[in-house]
């Protein structure tokens, strides 16, 4: 019994966990799966070139799994036109590459259904850590973007209700920056949908070998 992590800051030692660890250009062990990306909060223009020489050399390795987190912030300091250019670039090398893309965005959604439409990725997208409401959710995924819950399924009741309905063949599940072990999510989730937790864990599986070829 595997239980996937999509996107996580920690490294799990648990052997029924598979989990894809968040790495920055400046991280040092790529021992285990990654995913790599200049995160908007982090864009330095002073290192900004050699950042993305760090991502595209990463990108071919073997452990890498996505680009990211890399995304679009409306409110961290980082000028958001230069956010977007820096966005633009990973979503390329995300094609480039064929890896799939984790994204972090905060208040620019229409800014990445946009995005896809005039881009027109073949691989997948995945929104980290969503939680807004329905209408956001349905419209992601009407556009092919998977989306990613973590602890907030466990206290934010609008969420809950919005993870209730939602059609699963987009589901993901993470456990980020959080302190929360991956189970409980699953438990959360299964609870929600009033489902196995056995039936939660088929799904994300069959969505992360659908996405991830492997
Ligand atoms: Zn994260």
């Amino acid at each position: 019994m595997q239980l996937i992590d999509i996107h996580t800051h920690t490294s799990s030692t648990q052997k029924d966990v598979f989990s894809i660890e968040n790495k920055y250009p400046s991280s040092t062990n790529f021992s285990k799966p990654f995913s790599i990306g200049i995160h908007p909060w982090y864009i330095s223009e002073n290192s900004l070139q050699n950042d993305l020489k760090i991502v595209k050399e990463q990108l071919s390795s073997q452990n890498c799994y996505a680009v990211g987190e890399c995304g679009l912030d409306r409110i961290t300091e980082t000028d958001f036109s230069l956010q977007l250019e820096i966005f633009k670039q990973q979503i390329q090398l995300s094609e480039k590459y064929s890896k799939p893309l984790i994204i972090h965005c905060v208040k620019a959604f229409q800014e990445i259904i946009q995005l896809k439409k005039e881009m027109n990725p073949k691989q997948p997208w995945i929104i980290h850590g969503f939680n807004r409401k329905d209408q956001i959710a349905l419209d992601l995924i009407r556009h092919q973007i998977f989306l990613s819950f973590g602890e907030g399924l466990l206290k934010n009741e609008r969420l809950q209700e919005t993870f209730s309905k939602l059609p699963l063949g987009f589901l993901f599940l993470e456990t980020d920056a959080s302190e929360e072990h991956i189970e409980n999510i699953y438990n959360i989730a299964s609870e929600l949908r009033k489902t196995e937790k056995q039936e939660i864990i088929n799904i994300v599986k069959q969505n992360f070998s659908r996405i991830f070829k492997r």
